[in-house]
């Protein structure tokens, strides 16, 4: 079989998202981009990316990654995963090189996993065959009322591990006039109400999305003590090892990050200086499950956990499941409506579980005209959206 790269294309896609909780509804957007390598013999491989700028991603795969990895074999993903890190990040420069490397190394695992007739999870190790979730529900979208009235419907459906955001851009926003203080005040009520909704047994994580300053997320994780936090992930601007490593041992929360880092030096920073205590690669972000794979042995070592930031459970639960090593993988409400937008025979949750498809690679299908006319709308020209 001539598994030799054809062509590779990519899409941006920039999508509308309805969020339905019982009566209550909500609408956003999130954007990414997918890159479709195809083979000689047409075998046909869809990776991933987002939480970036898709029409940077889309002109990096055109212009620099498909004229250089045409030819190679599609098998040969660590070649592959070398080749990209000295074409784009040859200085150790971060940014969006890791989002291209992950959806190239996600198609390419997608192939192996077509022509081999297994799915990726078992191709990685097949740990085990379900994950558990946890649901990210807690958008700023959401008023108090509104919070609480999701925390309870998710609930009575099964959900028994909830994330919810805090700090709300406070950072970028105070030029705008943000009090961070008054944010806090106000997350604070927002995670009382969650808490109250779901009752003690049920876990509850927060995210503040590297929005506050050392002091304000000390602050906040002082006051939200009393509400028994199962992690908060990315507390502070830059995922600040040093600072993180502070707040860990000021305060005693547990705390989680790494959804947006791409090469593993600064994974093994974040782990060795016990900055964290849940370590999070993205397999859409990092470098695809080849990179993520390292990273997991890194944490194995250290006795750090792992579980998945940053959404995308379709692609990250391959990863968790492969992996003896793998942890929680996120359920977030926006990301997997995305993905209904975008592929056919996608999993579906049961209560905060997932079991995960027999079928052979990343188990769902790209629909050809959903890329098509995603991309033909246009992206949103912003990183992060959604
Ligand atoms: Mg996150």
């Amino acid at each position: 079989m001539n598994l030799n790269i054809d062509a590779i294309t990519a899409y941006p896609a920039y999508i509308p998202v309805d969020l339905t909780f019982g009566p209550l509804q909500s609408k956003t957007a999130l954007s990414c981009a997918v890159v479709e390598i195809t083979t000689a013999d047409g075998a046909v491989g869809h990776g991933f990316t987002a939480i970036t700028d898709e029409e940077v991603i889309v002109g990096i795969v055109r212009d620099l990654v498909a004229p250089n990895l045409l030819g190679m074999n599609a098998l040969d993903r660590e070649r592959i995963a070398e080749r990209l890190y000295w074409l784009m990040t040859p200085r150790g420069q971060t940014g969006y090189a890791s989002h291209v490397a992950s959806a190239v190394d996600l198609a390419l695992w997608d192939i192996l996993g077509k022509v081999t007739g297994q799915p990726c999870w078992r191709l990685l190790g097949g740990a085990r065959s379900e994950v558990p979730l946890y649901v990210t529900f807690g958008f700023g979208s959401l008023d108090r009322d509104q919070l609480g009235e999701a925390a309870r419907h998710l609930k009575t459906d099964g959900v028994t591990r909830f994330k919810m955001v805090v700090g709300h851009h406070g950072l970028q926003r105070r030029n705008e006039g943000a009090d961070i203080r008054s944010i806090l005040r106000e997350d604070v009520e927002r995670v009382r109400v969650v808490r109250e909704a779901i009752g003690e047994d049920c876990e509850l994580y927060v995210d503040a999305n590297c929005s506050l300053d050392a002091s304000s997320a000390r602050t906040l994780c002082d006051r939200l003590a009393e509400f028994d936090i199962s992690f908060f992930e990315e507390p502070v601007r830059d995922n600040d090892a040093g600072r993180l490593q502070d707040l860990r041992r000021q305060t005693g929360m547990r705390l989680a990050a790494g959804q947006n880092e791409g090469h593993l030096s600064r994974f093994a920073t974040l782990i060795d200086s016990g900055a964290v205590d849940v370590i999070q690669p993205n397999a859409v972000i990092c470098g695809g499950f080849t990179a993520a794979s390292k990273v997991a042995a890194l944490a194995q070592a250290r006795n750090v956990e792992m579980a998945n930031g940053g959404a995308f459970p379709f692609h990250n639960m391959h990863l968790h499941a492969g992996l003896a090593h793998g942890g929680l993988v996120e359920w977030h409400l926006i990301s997997v409506e995305m993905c209904k937008a975008l592929y056919s025979d996608l999993p579906e949750r049961r209560g905060s579980t997932l079991a995960l498809p027999e079928t052979p690679g990343l188990g769902f299908v790209a629909r050809p005209d959903a890329l098509r006319d995603f991309a033909a709308r246009g992206g949103s020209r912003g990183v992060g959206k959604g």
